[in-house]
């Protein structure tokens, strides 16, 4: 394998019903940062499914420069090996030097199956993506390579922190958690190159037939989607007494979010769980009450703009990372501090 062919940042701009996945966006967002430290000036979206075009201008203005479409009846829905030979074979025709892939359970699906085929690593679950040396420090006898993607993921039950590179493979793949990076501002009206490409299929024993999609109904807000959160742990005490914090996150027009702890003792549903093993989160205000500050939840909300701790014990980890902490009984606190805005709203009129 000659590396130096291997050139560009491509992304996999996932698509679902004809719909971006936001992951596709953020993927963007990182993808020309990366691009930047590489001195590259484009950044390439790779779009499969059938009928996408439309998605092209969405891309652009999110900042792909170029965008591969795959278009074909085989990509319509979502299946491993249509997907898997669309993407390798985008990968051999155009020899990207780094492919990013969403780790929503399509692209944990697929990135694996795709880095197989065209014989190159895989980093999955990414929290952090940098270009530098690697070995991260000089080590004497061995070369330090320079440029290399730096990919970072929590290891060993979030315990401690991975930096893992491929430098001696390409393309360089990760799989990126949803919710961490960030997408840029849309720049309206942005065009990309189209580049259409088909590598040909042919239906064949390995291909799954669909014979019935069945969507998941989900009475769950997305705490991902949400600008503000209120996110209580175990020290609420009961499921009952998570109604302090509904009415709190109802005068914010906020949504109610939690830690493991509280799932795993059935009081919420797991897809409010953030963290590590939950969902990561960029809401604008994130209340953590009676929550700890444990790593694995940390991880999933220390990037919200703004932390606001409420816990009794002054002691408690979680104050590290809060902008602002109330040392207190939640049951005390949170109910006051709904009343004191909604006379606050009421005053306002
Ligand atoms: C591999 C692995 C993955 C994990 N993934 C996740 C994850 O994704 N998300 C996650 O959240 N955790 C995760 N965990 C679990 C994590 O380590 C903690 O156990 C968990 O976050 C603790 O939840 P908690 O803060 O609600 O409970 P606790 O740690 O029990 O904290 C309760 C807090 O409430 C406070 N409190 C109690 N009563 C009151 C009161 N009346 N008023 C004010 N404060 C009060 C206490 O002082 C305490 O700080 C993971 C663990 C492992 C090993």
């Amino acid at each position: 394998m000659s590396l130096e062919e291997y050139k560009g940042v491509f992304i996999f701009a996932q698509q679902v019903d004809n719909e971006l996945s936001g992951i596709a966006l953020e993927l963007l967002g990182k993808a020309k940062d990366l691009a930047n430290d590489l001195d590259e000036k484009k950044v390439t979206a790779v779009l499969l499914g059938e009928k996408v075009g439309n998605l092209v201008d969405t891309l652009a203005e999110y900042g792909a420069d170029r965008v591969i479409v795959v278009d074909d009846p085989a990509l319509k829905d979502y299946r491993t090996e249509p997907y898997t030979h669309a993407l390798s074979s985008v990968i051999k025709e155009f020899k990207p030097e780094i492919l990013l892939v969403g780790a929503t359970a399509i692209g944990r699906d697929l990135g694996p199956r795709v880095s197989s085929r065209v014989h190159t690593g895989l980093t999955a679950d990414c929290t952090q993506l940098d270009i530098g040396d690697f070995p991260l420090n000089a080590v004497e006898g061995q070369e330090q390579k320079h440029k290399q993607l730096l990919m970072t993921r929590p290891a060993f039950g979030g315990n401690t922190i991975a930096t893992i590179a491929c430098p001696d493979f390409r393309p360089q793949m990760a799989t990126v958690r949803p919710g961490v990076m960030q997408k840029i501002t849309p720049v309206k009206g942005a065009k990309a190159e189209v580049v259409e490409f088909n590598p040909g299929f042919e239906e064949n024993s390995c291909y799954t037939k669909i014979l019935e999609i069945v969507k998941a109904v989900s009475e769950v807000e997305d705490i991902q989607e949400a600008k503000i959160l209120v996110s209580g742990g175990r020290g609420v005490g009961s499921p009952e007494n998570f109604k302090i914090l509904e009415d709190l996150a109802k005068v914010l027009h906020g949504t109610v979010s939690c830690s493991r702890a509280v799932v795993d003792s059935g009081w919420k549903p797991k897809d409010l769980q953030v963290g590590q093993t939950g969902k990561t989160v960029r809401p604008k205000v994130y209340f953590a009450i009676g929550i700890s500050g444990a790593i694995q939840h940390v991880a999933g909300m220390e990037e919200s703009d703004l932390i606001i701790a409420i816990n009794k014990d002054e002691n408690a980890p979680i104050f590290d990372v809060a902008d602002y902490g109330v040392v207190g009984d939640l049951n005390k606190i949170v109910p006051a501090l709904t009343k004191k805005i909604e006379e606050a709203l009421a005053a306002k009129g």
